[in-house]
């Protein structure tokens, strides 16, 4: 069978990375590492351009939420020319194996308040024929293979691989996650973004890839452990497992 080749494989362009990530706090430290950083300014966003670790990147925050996510991404694609993204932020844990602190890499992406039913199937992007975005194998197993390397360092996190949900909400009512994990069985994280680039880059053919720190339990405590753990959690894991990754791909 023919595999479908991605736009830098048939161009034959060198990697751009685009890294996006929805807050500040999920990003510090590696616009600061960047050299020969140039600023730009479009559609309210300022993208940096420069080499992490040797690797040409363009990193941006997307502001919270789907469209601002799927908007982004189209722009690192469209007027960046990036060949690969990778999305680094904090999630709210939908799995009782899954803790504050332990890491998730995307197997697939469901944008979990798509609902276009009796039309389509709950969950399905209209017309694409798809509920369960997959992320790229390749990349996602380079990445997690960075982030297990830095949490070895780290007591006790867990690297999880599956499902990761993404919708214009933030979870924080146990009742409403129970509900959606028992219709999405294999459910591990909630997050806003996710799933959106992943079908901007399934529709571009870019390989795309998305880490998630644990950030709270998407219950009744959510607000207040998402604001302490953002602050001073949050980007030292971005940046070790990015730094690894970065100087993976460029050795
Ligand atoms: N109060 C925050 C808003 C954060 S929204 C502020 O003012 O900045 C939560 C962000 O973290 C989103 O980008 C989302 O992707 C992620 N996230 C973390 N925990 C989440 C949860 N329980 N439900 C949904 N998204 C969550």
């Amino acid at each position: 069978m023919q595999t479908l080749k991605t736009n830098s494989q048939i161009t034959g362009k060198p990697t751009r990375l685009g890294i996006i990530s929805a807050l500040a706090e999920e990003q510090e430290g590696l616009i600061q590492a960047m050299q020969h950083a140039e600023r730009h300014v479009h559609g309210m966003r300022e993208y940096t351009v420069g080499n992490l670790w040797k690797v040409d990147t363009v990193a941006v925050l997307s502001r919270i939420g789907k469209v601002a996510a799927a908007m982004t991404a189209t722009t690192l694609v469209e007027r960046f020319g990036v060949t690969h993204i990778l999305f680094t932020g904090v999630a709210g844990s939908a799995d009782a194996n899954v803790r504050v602190g332990d890491v998730v890499i995307a197997e697939s992406l469901v944008q979990h308040d798509m609902d276009a039913s009796p039309l389509f199937p709950r969950f399905d992007v209209p017309l694409t024929g798809l509920s369960h975005l997959p992320s790229d194998l390749g990349l996602s197993s380079r990445l997690a293979g960075a982030a297990s390397t830095f949490l070895d360092s780290e007591n006790g996190a867990t690297l999880h691989r599956g499902l990761i949900g993404s919708g214009d909400q933030f979870i924080n009512d146990g009742m409403r996650l129970a509900a959606l994990k028992s219709a999405l069985p294999g459910l591990l994280a909630v997050e806003m973004e996710g799933a959106a680039v992943a079908q901007v880059c399934f529709e571009l053919g870019i390989p795309f890839a998305v880490i998630r720190t644990i950030s709270d339990n998407a219950n009744e405590d959510a607000a207040t452990d998402f604001m302490a753990f953002v602050k001073t959690v949050a980007s030292r894991y971005a940046f070790g497992i990015i730094e690894k990754f970065c100087r993976n791909h460029a050795a």
